[in-house]
Parts: C-alpha cells; structure tokens; sequence
C-alpha cells in the first residue's frame, strides 16, 4: 500500500473514532450511532446526502436501505460502482423519525464533513437532495432549475441532484437523476484522462 493512501485510512480511522464519540447536537441522543461514512478514500468523488434513516442506523452505514439501494443501481448504470466512490451525510445521527435535520443541526455536523473532506481532497462533491443542497451550497437553492449544474467552490465542483429516496417517491424524477449522473459520470471520466 502506498504512503499517502495509508496516511488518508489512518487519518479518516482517527476521524471517525473521534466522531463516534460526538454529543454536539440533540441528534445522537435519539439514534443508535453516528454513521460516519465509506467508500474509496481515493475516489475523486463525494456523495453526501441527507443523513441516515433507521436501516443506515441499525446497520451503521449509509444508505443501505431502500434509497441505498436505488443509488447502487445508479452508480453501477454510471458506470460509478458503489465501491468505487465514497459516501456520507451531512448529519451522521439519524434525525427522529426520518425528519429532515434542521439548518442548525447541520451546521453543527458540518466539521466532521469538512474534515472527511480535507482528508480526501475530492475533486468532485454530489449533493444528494435538498438537505446537502442548502446546507452546503445555498440554503434558498431549489432542484427544480439548479440540479445538474456545477458549483465551483475552490479546486472542488459540486453538483446538486435528486435524493433517491425522492425518485423513490416521484419515478417522474428519474430521467433528469440519471441525466446528472451521467454528467456526473463524464466529469470523472474526463478527470481521469
Ligand atoms: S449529528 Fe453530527 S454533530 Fe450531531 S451528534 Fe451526530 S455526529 Fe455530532
């Protein structure tokens, strides 16, 4: 294994020990465990979505459950498979009855994505749903015009999309989904040249 993807593991272990233990906000109170985040330090891109629901809280990952599930089929049809990329959340405690996490909570969580970020320098960032979106672009952003398109923020594009717990819910969303994550897949595929 070489040095800097060694020192990225160790220092995301670190990271992530830390974040277990976490009181910062009134999620963790009712949640199991903070789910931290997987995937390929390596990976030039990010998914980041909303935070996690009760099977990511039973199983400690994100998205396993049925949105996971829509998103690996994704991933594999962008020819981006799961375990190629790494994914997390913008909270990491499950909010109370799958509620969307407040702007506050967020911002509280916000370090512990910004450290992951540091440790891994993506060159891409996808936002999955609205949650991400405000919390890390523009908190008036709406999907509607603003999905599919790059945001430049330093040496890192960041592209809102649809969560797929939202395609799960309105199948209408899935043309534009699969769209953005065919540009998505592009983007990297270019990168990679
Ligand atoms: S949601 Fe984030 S800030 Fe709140 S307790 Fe969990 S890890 Fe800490």
């Amino acid at each position: 294994m070489d040095l800097v993807r060694e020192t990225k593991i160790n220092n995301l272990k670190a990271l992530e020990q830390k974040a277990k233990a976490c009181t910062n906000c009134g999620l963790r109170a009712g949640c199991r465990g903070v789910v931290f985040g997987e995937g390929n330090l390596n990976s030039p891109v990010m998914f980041v979505g909303e935070g996690p629901g009760q099977t990511e809280d039973e199983l400690g990952r994100p998205f396993v459950g049925k949105a996971g599930q829509l998103l690996d089929k994704i991933l594999l049809a962008a020819e981006l498979p799961r375990e190629t990329v790494y994914i997390t959340n913008i909270v990491k405690c499950r909010p109370p009855g799958n509620r969307t996490p407040n702007m506050q909570e967020m911002q509280t969580c916000l370090p512990w994505l910004r450290q992951q970020f540091t440790v891994m320098r993506p060159r891409f960032m996808v936002l999955l749903g609205l949650a991400a979106s405000h919390g890390i672009i523009d908190p008036n952003l709406k999907m509607g015009p603003n999905h599919g398109q790059w945001f430049e923020r330093g040496n890192t594009l960041i592209m809102p999309t649809y969560h797929p717990a939202a395609i799960l819910r309105n199948p209408s969303l899935r043309k534009p989904a699969w769209e953005d994550f065919q540009k998505i897949s592009r983007a990297v595929k270019e990168w990679a040249h």
